[in-house]
C-alpha cells in the first residue's frame, strides 16, 4: 500500500514464553500496519524464551519483511528486553507494547497524531483493566500512589511501558546504562513534551500473565530504589523522632519524680534514636555513591539554537 509519509514507526515487542498468542499479536499488528501511512519495523525483543516463541517469529518473516528479532541469550527481565529492543530500533517514533495484544494497537493512531502535534512522549493511561485479578489492580493502585509520593521525578499514575516516544528521547534512554532499568520512570525523567492518552486495558489474547509475584515485587523494588531515597530517609525519622521522645520523657519523669528504671528508658530511646540517625547519615553517604554509579547524565539538553554545530549531545 502506498505511504502517505515517510515517517518510521518502531513497534518494540518484548517476548517471553508467547507461542499460544504470538501469531495472531503478528496478524494483528501486519493488518494494523497495512492501513497505516506511516512505515513500520517490528521488533521482537526474545527474552530467553523456552517455548516457540522464537520459531513462530521467524516463520513470520518469510511473509512480512518488517520483522526483526532480537533474541536473548536468556531471560534478563521485562525491562531490559524493552532497554535493548528500543537500542535497536531506526525509527522516527518508537513504540513499546507487550506482546499479549492487552495494549490495542488502535490507541497507537492516536499516539503518532500527538506525537505529530509535538509530543516527544505518549505514554498510555490505562483507565480500566480487564481480565487482571483483583490483586493486582489493587496493588498496582496502591504502589503506583506511593512511588509518587515518595518520589522526586514526576512519574505519571496507572501507567505501564505502553508509550510511544521521539527518537530524541529514545538516544537519551539509550546513554542510560542502569542495571536495574525502571524504564517508565527512566521515561519522565528524561523529561521533554510528556503527555498522555487514555485506554482500555484488554485481556490478554492467550497465556497467563509472565509476571508472577516476586517479579512484580522486584520491579516495584526497583521502582523505588531508582527514583526515591525515601527508605534511607526513614532512619533519619526514626532517629529525630526517637531522640525528641526521649527528652520529652526526660522532661515529664524529671516532673513526677525520677528512678534508675526511668532513666534506663529515656537512655534506651536517646541512644536508639543517635544510632538510626547515624544510619541514616551513612545512608544519605550511600545513597550519593548509588547515584554516582548510576552514571545517569547531570542533565539532558532539549534543543540548542545559535551555534555552529548544533549538537543533539551535549550532556555530560
Ligand atoms: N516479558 C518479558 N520478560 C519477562 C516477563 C515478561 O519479556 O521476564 C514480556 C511478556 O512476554 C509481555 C510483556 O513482557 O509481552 C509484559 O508481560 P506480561 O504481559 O506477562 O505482564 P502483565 O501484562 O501481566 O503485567
Ligand atoms: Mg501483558
Amino acid at each position: 500500500m502506498e505511504k502517505s509519509t515517510d515517517d518510521l514507526v518502531s513497534i518494540v515487542l518484548p517476548v517471553f514464553n508467547e507461542e499460544q498468542g504470538i501469531q495472531r499479536t503478528i496478524d494483528t499488528l501486519e493488518a494494523f500496519i497495512d492501513n497505516q501511512p506511516q512505515q513500520f519495523e517490528l521488533i521482537f525483543v526474545d527474552d530467553g524464551s523456552r517455548d516457540k516463541s522464537v520459531q513462530l517469529i521467524s516463520e513470520a518473516r518469510q511473509f512480512h519483511n518488517n520483522i526483526k528479532i532480537v533474541q536473548f541469550s536468556r531471560n534478563f527481565g521485562h525491562q531490559l528486553a524493552i532497554t535493548a529492543g528500543i537500542r535497536y530500533t531506526s525509527g522516527d517514533a518508537v513504540v513499546v507494547m507487550d506482546a499479549d495484544l492487552q495494549d490495542p494497537p488502535a490507541v497507537i493512531v492516536e499516539m503518532i497524531k500527538k506525537w505529530q502535534a509535538g509530543a516527544d512522549v505518549v505514554y498510555g493511561k490505562r483507565v480500566s483493566r480487564d481480565g487482571e485479578s483483583l490483586f493486582k489492580k489493587v496493588t498496582a493502585a496502591v504502589f503506583y500512589r506511593t512511588l509518587k509520593r515518595i518520589t522526586n521525578v514526576d512519574i505519571p499514575l496507572d501507567t505501564g511501558d505502553f508509550r510511544l516516544m521521539d527518537r530524541q528521547v529514545v538516544n537519551e534512554l539509550a546513554k542510560m546504562n542502569e542495571t536495574d532499568p525502571y524504564v517508565r520512570g527512566m521515561v519522565s525523567w528524561v523529561g521533554f513534551n510528556q503527555t498522555s492518552v487514555e485506554y482500555e486495558r484488554q485481556e490478554r489474547i492467550a497465556g497467563v500473565s509472565k509476571y508472577p509475584f516476586s517479579k512484580m515485587l522486584r520491579l516495584a523494588m526497583d521502582g523505588v530504589t531508582s527514583f526515591s531515597s525515601f527508605p534511607l530517609q526513614l532512619a533519619n525519622w526514626l532517629g529525630s523522632f526517637s531522640i525528641i521522645f526521649s527528652f520529652g520523657y526526660l522532661f515529664i519523669t524529671l516532673m513526677t519524680g525520677f528512678n534508675t528504671l526511668q532513666f534506663a528508658v529515656f537512655s534506651l530511646f536517646l541512644l536508639m534514636g543517635l544510632g538510626l540517625l547515624s544510619l541514616g547519615l551513612v545512608g544519605a553517604y550511600l545513597f550519593r555513591v548509588f547515584e554516582a554509579s548510576r552514571k545517569r547524565p547531570l542533565y539532558i539538553v532539549a534543543r540548542t539554537k545559535g551555534f555552529q554545530s548544533a549538537s543533539k549531545h551535549s550532556s555530560t
